[in-house]
């Protein structure tokens, strides 16, 4: 498998390649040639293991590693978890739910990040080199970056985090980690101000290669390669269906269009659901096509509390017919103005996606009537997939919904929505009192620069 740009000035490449770049050279995202049909193949997939799955699964893509090798970089990456099925399903009647949170930070970015450290030592040492690795997160994906790679020969990691926005457990989760590769940066502004910081650093050719700068963000492709997997899992785990739907609680693209590539590989997912907080820009461009940029809204979903969404430009490049001119042209026009449309209209709308918004209020109680109905305890972002699965529900037709967090990583929101219910988990009591290190730093490019420079030494 060769991997692309979507805005068409990288071709022809490997998937090490691929994932050492992380974003393009040419500022676009990195796509496969192809998703590979396995509809002929997966039904017999049925009795796999998570393990087993993901080999069958990522193979298909990966072909400049050999099986064993592959095989073995999965193993290490999903003995970390604490279930045995490493994403089990519990059933609530009405939905089945999807738990992707028991890695070891406890949110569904562990099931990509803990992969994308391993193959990144696997392809640093056999080449002999360094990477320096720059992400920035608005909260689960630092600490489980951290937690992929801390430690680990050839790597340093530098993680920016708007300072204050995170929950403090989030920001304990990263600066808790005191391995000499590991460097928290805290910066004034929010998630998009980092982000911005990140696009521009990257887009520093000559500083990118002079310091082999790396990317852990949703925009590598090895991580939306990883979540591929847990759908046809979960495929497996509700007896193979002939149709079953899913919702996906979304800020970045890069869960739900994992499932959108499971879709085009044959697995029967009918629709998508599509379920922002009320930074509803993704919701608004499917329901209109207008993809338009607004003020960030602080939520009690705070990993979904995005306006830009990096992975969607690869579901653009499937839905343009795979033209980078037309990609390139949609990404720049909103890149200059803050707004681009698609000419959507009932005859070439990609009825594949269903989309809804759920606001602070409706997301606590659908925490309290999950509790009430169920028993069961879900995380914000995780009864914003659910209220908004609840919406779209079809008759016959099962509803997965994926569970993106633990609740204990939330403890005001479920506070809030229930006060008499204490939601605890032990990795993050463990957290209290422990030495912490992080350095403050202005939205800046340049000082973020230096910083790598120098080795992460002030
Ligand atoms: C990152 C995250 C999301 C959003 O996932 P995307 O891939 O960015 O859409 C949802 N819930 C939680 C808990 C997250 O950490």
């Amino acid at each position: 498998m060769k991997y692309q740009s979507t805005r068409g000035g990288v071709s022809g490449i490997a998937f090490k390649d691929a994932v050492i770049m992380g974003l393009a050279d040419d500022g676009g995202l990195l796509v496969p040639e192809f998703l590979p049909d396995v509809s002929a193949q997966m039904h017999g997939w049925v009795s796999l293991d998570y393990k087993a799955l993901a080999l069958e699964v990522m193979s298909r893509f990966v072909d400049d590693i050999p099986r064993a090798d592959l095989e073995a970089l999965i193993d290490k990456s999903y003995s970390t978890f604490d279930d045995p099925e490493v994403t089990p399903v519990t059933d609530l009647g009405p939905y089945a739910v999807l738990e992707l949170f028991h890695g070891p930070t406890l949110a569904f970015k562990d099931i990509a990040l803990q992969f994308l450290g391993n193959v990144f030592e696997y392809i640093l040492t056999e080449r002999g080199a360094e990477v320096n690795i720059l992400g920035a997160t608005s909260g689960d994906t630092g600490s489980a970056a951290i937690a992929g790679v801390r430690g680990k020969a050839n790597i340093n990691i530098y993680i920016m985090f708007p300072e204050g926005k995170t929950s403090q457990l989030q920001e304990l989760q990263m600066t808790t980690i005191l391995d000499d590769n590991v460097h928290n940066i805290a910066i004034e502004g929010t998630f998009d101000d980092c982000q911005g910081v990140l696009k521009e650093a990257f887009s520093d050719l000559s500083f990118k290669q002079q310091y082999g700068l790396a990317a852990v963000n949703s925009v590598n492709w090895a991580r939306v390669l990883a979540q591929i997997v847990y759908y046809f899992k979960a495929w497996n785990q509700l007896g193979q269906p002939d149709c079953f739907d899913v919702a996906v609680p979304t800020g970045n693209f890069g869960n739900i269009f994992a499932g959108y590539c499971a879709r085009q590989m044959g697995l029967p997912i009918g629709r998508l659901v599509l379920a922002t907080n009320a930074n509803d820009i993704l919701c608004r461009f499917f329901n209109t096509g207008r993809y338009e940029r607004e003020e960030v809204q602080f939520t009690y979903s705070p990993a979904m509390d995005i306006q830009v969404s990096s992975n969607l430009e690869r579901y653009l490049y499937y839905l343009m017919g795979s033209d980078p001119d037309r990609v390139r042209d949609f990404m720049e026009t909103f890149a200059s103005t803050g707004v681009a449309s698609y000419p959507f209209n009932t005859s070439s709308l990609d009825d594949t996606f269903v989309a809804s918004s759920v606001d602070n209020e409706a997301t606590l109680a659908q925490i309290r009537s999950v509790y009430d109905d169920f028993g069961y305890l879900v995380d914000p972002h995780t009864a914003i997939g659910l209220a908004a699965g609840a919406q779209h529900r079809r008759d016959g037709v099962p509803m997965l919904c994926l569970a993106t967090a633990h609740p204990a990583k939330f403890v005001d929101a479920m506070r809030e929505a229930m006060p008499d219910v204490g939601v605890t988990h032990p990795t993050l009591e463990a957290l209290a009192g422990l030495p912490t290190r992080k350095t403050p730093m202005k939205a800046d490019v340049n000082a973020v620069k230096a910083f790598i420079e120098t080795g992460g030494r002030i």
